[in-house]
């Protein structure tokens, strides 16, 4: 596992993955950032694929970015924590992992889901990526790399801190 401050449309890894929303309808965040970078091909798939429970996962082509392949998740919105918010959340790393797994992908980016408009707290979201993403990589053998792209510093410190 590795953490980069990066825009994760520039990567060059097997999948990145999407923070969606539930109608897989593009937004604003990184979502709006992947489908304007990737162009509308992502879209056309995502409307076939015609929509995304909280916790699941689907794959799409890349589109134009340099990765092969984007898994849209979509994360919980933060709702105070009694709203299973943790578990879904977790359920987005591990759901990713397999999607990412199932279709031979062996290098995935993340974004830091759900801590953005979705107001999921950071410092606990950092705590459940690491966490779910540790355990999925060493029950799995076939994932070779994991990126936490941080988007704001705010975020890298706290992986850092996890992670060194
Ligand atoms: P959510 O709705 O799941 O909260 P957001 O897109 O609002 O999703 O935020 C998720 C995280 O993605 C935030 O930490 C935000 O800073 C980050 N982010 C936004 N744009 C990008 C980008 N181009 N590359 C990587 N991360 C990004």
């Amino acid at each position: 596992m590795e953490v980069i401050k990066a825009d994760i449309t520039k990567l060059d890894v097997d999948a990145i993955v999407n923070a969606a929303n539930k109608q897989l309808k593009g937004g604003g965040g990184v979502d709006g950032a992947i489908h304007r970078a990737g162009g509308a091909a992502i879209m056309e798939e995502c409307r076939d694929i015609g929509g995304c429970e909280t916790g699941e996962a689907v794959i799409t082509t890349a589109g134009e970015l340099p990765s092969k392949k984007v898994i849209h998740t979509v994360g919980p919105v933060w709702n105070g924590g009694g709203k299973k918010e943790e578990q879904l959340l977790a359920s987005c790393y591990s759901n990713s992992l397999k999607t990412a797994s199932e279709n031979d992908l062996k290098t995935v980016a993340f974004p830091n889901i759900s801590t953005g408009i979705y107001g999921f707290p950071k410092d606990k979201a950092a705590d459940i990526a690491i966490d779910t993403v540790g355990r999925y990589l060493e029950a799995h053998q076939d994932i070779e790399k994991v990126a936490f792209v941080c988007f704001d510093d705010e975020n890298k410190q706290l992986y850092e801190d996890r992670l060194t």
